[in-house]
């Protein structure tokens, strides 16, 4: 099997850079392209970055890359790449997916037919297996993808499974939770350190305050659940293990966190303290009842973080204008604070009666979103 891999980050729009940034960190090299960083390894990155990586959504293996104008191509080029050195005898490989985007081929069902086609005869002559006859497909599962944008062909694997943002602490969740990658990525964008408070005034299930837990106290994300590569007969179980083992050594269980979320529903507070819970956070986090007009602090430095309600989501508009309005006059007096504000309402500033500083544009799910910023004032003066 092979030991230097081609693999590629995804990642949702407007958040490809911190991606780059985190396996930077992890000591590679990159190359941010549109949804998806680029970057190279053999079996340990694969198991690495699942591992590591907070703000991707998959970790994809490239088989190859080749133009793709015509299903003759199309099976050419497939049936060119190095499938044996993938896909073991008796493996399960279906075609999981095709996308075709500006490209003559655009039948995506078509794509999949031809180059699932196109694997089985060419593990069919590498295996010395007669022609016509199926392969048994009943080992470990690779999911190949296959994806075309404007005539050129990119074939990978996803080493995954259920995508990164599933931790498995969430178990429960409320009406518009936003995903656990998102949030450890606004996070990481945000001017929070563990060092200073932290509130989410409309915490919902608890997501922000848990994913800011487990930065603060250096938990791998994925390290409670499991990957499609785990199953895979060239990987070394003994190496997955240990990578867990040594997550597991450095997580920092003393480092003293001031992180606080509250909601206006007391179910939300129930939800949000089980998933902390099981995410072995439940002494570290403090959830509490309260609406967000009622927020009051005397601390200084801290970052508040929220995702309202948007009109389109949880409450009716002028609700959502009321509760905008509010938010203003309630975290005014908060001036050394920074706030970042994510909600896909386009005149929020009017509502809360205050221009950003900085808007980012995001997607929530397929929602448009903006993360408005507003930076305390120590903070300014340091950027200054
Ligand atoms: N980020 C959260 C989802 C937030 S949804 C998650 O990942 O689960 C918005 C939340 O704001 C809801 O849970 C709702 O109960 C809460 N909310 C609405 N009005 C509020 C108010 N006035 N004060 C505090 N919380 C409020």
């Amino acid at each position: 099997m092979k030991n230097q891999f081609n693999l590629i980050a995804t990642v949702a729009a407007g958040l490809e850079a911190v991606v780059g940034r985190e396996l930077k960190e992890l000591g590679y090299q990159t190359q941010v392209e549109n949804g998806r960083v680029r970057f190279s390894g053999g079996t340990q990155a694969i198991i690495e970055t699942n591992l590591w990586l907070r703000a991707a959504d998959r970790i994809k293996i490239v088989v190859g890359e080749f133009p793709a104008r015509t299903f003759e191509e199309l099976f050419q080029g497939v049936f060119a790449l190095d499938w044996e050195n993938y896909l073991p005898l008796g493996a399960k490989f279906p075609i999981s997916k095709a996308k075709c985007v500006k490209s003559k081929l655009h039948n995506e069902p078509s794509v999949q037919a031809i180059s699932k086609k196109a694997v089985v005869k060419k593990l069919q002559n590498h295996y010395h297996r007669p022609e016509g006859v199926p392969l048994q497909e009943i080992g470990a599962e690779f999911k190949i993808e296959v994806s075309i944008l404007k005539d050129r062909a990119i074939v990978m694997i996803d080493t995954t499974g259920s995508s990164l943002f599933k931790r498995g602490y969430r178990t429960e969740k409320g009406g518009a939770p936003i995903k656990e990658n998102m949030a450890a990525a606004i996070l990481l964008l945000s001017n929070w350190y563990p060092d200073k408070p932290l509130i989410d005034p409309t915490c919902g299930s608890g997501t922000f305050c848990i994913e800011a837990a487990m930065i603060g106290k250096n938990i791998a994300p994925g390290l409670y659940r499991e990957f499609a590569f785990e199953t895979w007969p060239w990987i070394d179980s003994q190496a997955v293990n240990k990578a867990r083992q040594e997550a597991k050594a450095t997580i920092k269980a003393d480092v003293e966190l001031d992180i606080a979320g509250y909601d206006i529903d007391g179910r939300m507070i129930e939800i949000a303290k089980k998933n902390a819970e099981k995410a072995g956070l439940e002494n570290v986090i403090q959830f509490k009842q309260m609406r967000l007009q009622d927020l009051k602090t005397d601390k200084i430095n801290g970052v508040i973080i929220s995702n309202p309600p948007y009109g389109e989501r949880l409450l009716d508009d002028k609700a959502v204008d009321i509760l905008y309005n509010e938010m203003g006059k309630t975290f005014l007096p908060l001036k050394t604070w920074s706030k970042f504000i994510l909600t896909s309402d386009e005149n929020f500033e009017t509502k809360y009666q205050q221009i950003a500083d900085k808007k980012r544009k995001l997607y929530n799910g397929t929602l448009k979103v903006d993360l408005y910023q507003f930076f305390g004032e120590r903070v300014k003066r340091q950027m200054q």
